[in-house]
């Protein structure tokens, strides 16, 4: 399996600041003066910054894809990053009106689903959408978000693809292709959202976005957390700080500490923190990266690999 992250930021679209991108080009600049760069050197140069300079955490809301060894692609979310999915998939079938997309979806919050009247292929004819959940008002809670000309000019029910809505079942794996087997979890959040797990080929790979883990629920007795268990790639919601967490109590996230900790227990081999604060610039995120780091050196833990989720990553399974 492939997963790669196509919106990682929580809550609302956030895009590189002005002041920031400055800040950056400014330490670019500098590093670059001091070192006397060449015209003919700048891509080896840019190619050794440091990855605070060279990259951006990025500012679209939740999308994930999964492609399976057989090269089928599965979407999970719509949040702003199904845009230039949808247009990276128009170059393939979809641009030809012979394409199909799974799509899975967490929940209904804005977030998860704001990007999907930007998805291209939604409007071409002959496109066929799967879409996943075990909510069984899916679509009319997709006509509600696009359903109405004073907020977006084309109805969702009105797009020339073909839809089909999938109910899931928590008890119900699905076998998607013949050893891609997906499963989901309901999760803590104001109004649900749904952990999904990808297994294929002995790896197992989970996204668990939108939840609130707390560490009462780790120790509580009976707690049914086995669907967690053993991931080899666990991309999770660490919204918060840990005293966030507190001031935040019951707003459905979950902090970075006990994401690791959660991880830790549940002997997760990677894990990746997402559904990053809007207010947070990048310098914030990287603080946050190195204390989730310290706090599992405080744990005697060399494992789990703690990484933030970066827009345009790919993880191979
Ligand atoms: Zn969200
Ligand atoms: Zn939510």
């Amino acid at each position: 399996m492939e997963i790669k992250l196509m919106g990682v930021r929580g809550s609302l679209p956030t895009p590189l600041v002005n002041d920031e991108y400055r800040e950056r080009l400014k330490s670019i600049l500098d590093l670059a003066a001091r070192e006397g760069l060449r015209p003919d050197r700048v891509e080896d140069f840019i190619g050794k910054l440091p990855r605070e300079l060279s990259t951006v955490y990025g500012g679209n809301t939740t999308c994930v894809t999964v492609t399976s060894s057989s090269g089928n692609i599965y979407i999970i979310d719509c949040g702003t990053g199904i845009r230039p999915l949808g247009d990276q998939l128009l170059k393939g079938p979809c641009g030809r009106g012979e394409g199909m997309a799974n799509i899975f979806i967490t929940h209904t919050h804005w977030d998860h689903i704001q990007g999907l009247p930007f998805f291209k292929p939604l409007y071409i004819k002959g496109n066929t959408l799967n879409f996943y959940s075990p909510y069984p008002d899916m679509e009319n809670r997709l006509i509600h978000q696009q359903g109405d000309f004073r907020f977006f000019p084309a109805p969702f029910e009105k797009t020339a693809s073909t839809k089909h809505f999938h109910l899931m079942d928590p008890e119900t794996p699905l076998v998607m292709e013949k050893d891609l087997i997906v499963s989901c979890f309901p999760l803590k959040h104001p109004g649900g959202s749904i952990a999904y797990r990808f297994k294929q080929g002995g790896k197992t790979f989970i996204f668990a976005t939108d939840v609130e883990l707390t560490g009462e629920m780790l120790e509580k007795p009976g707690n049914d957390t086995d669907f967690f268990l053993g991931a080899d790639l666990l991309i999770i919601d660490s919204q918060y700080t840990l005293d966030e967490s507190f001031m935040k109590f019951d707003w459905g996230h979950t902090s970075y500490t006990v994401a690791v900790n959660c991880a830790i227990r549940w002997d997760v081999e990677t894990l990746v923190l997402t559904h990053h604060e809007p207010s947070y610039s990048d310098a914030a995120l990287r603080n946050i990266h190195s204390e989730a780091l310290e706090h599992r050196e405080a744990m005697s833990m060399s494992r789990p690999e703690v990484i933030m989720a970066t827009e345009g990553t790919v993880f191979k399974l």
